[in-house]
């Protein structure tokens, strides 16, 4: 395996991934397998070697700082205010502070009228049981009622 040449833009293969620097011992040619994640070669030369592994997650390690340093940049010098939340929101993502699912307006209504209808339903099922209900809280308690007094 020649040592890659570090001027050479790194090969990429039609679905975007990096290629291996290494050239096949065998044909001469270079490596077309994808280069494993954070490295510059595969699995089979050389990618998968323990020190290989370490380095490549110390790369990583070391790009988190700059990466933080650029949210937080972004986050108060951004030039529109999307930018900025954009910016705000990836780093409270990172940080653990998850968003709340968003609820529109047409699911709240829809929530709160189950609620409702189970509300009712239990009153009504307590009003046929013969239990008190205060007239006139349930909106639907005639049929209920003129079954009591059949
Ligand atoms: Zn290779």
């Amino acid at each position: 395996m020649e040592p890659p040449d570090l001027l050479e833009p790194p090969r990429i293969d039609e679905q975007n991934r990096r290629l291996c620097h290494a050239t096949s011992k065998r044909t001469g040619e270079p490596c077309n397998a994808p280069a494993m994640h954070g490295m510059d070669v595969c699995r089979i030369h050389g990618g998968s070697a323990p020190q290989a592994r370490r380095s490549a997650r110390q790369r990583l390690l070391d790009l988190v700082d700059p990466a933080i340093a650029t949210l937080a940049r972004e986050m108060e010098q951004a030039e529109s205010s999307s930018d900025r939340q954009r910016a705000a929101n990836s780093i409270l993502d990172r940080a653990g502070y998850a968003r709340l699912p968003k609820i529109d307006e047409d699911e709240a209504r829809d929530i709160l009228v189950q609620r409702l209808i189970e509300l009712r339903d239990a009153r009504v099922s307590r009003a046929t049981r013969g239990a008190n209900v205060i007239e006139g809280a349930v909106t639907e308690p005639r049929k209920a009622h003129s079954r009591e007094t059949e």
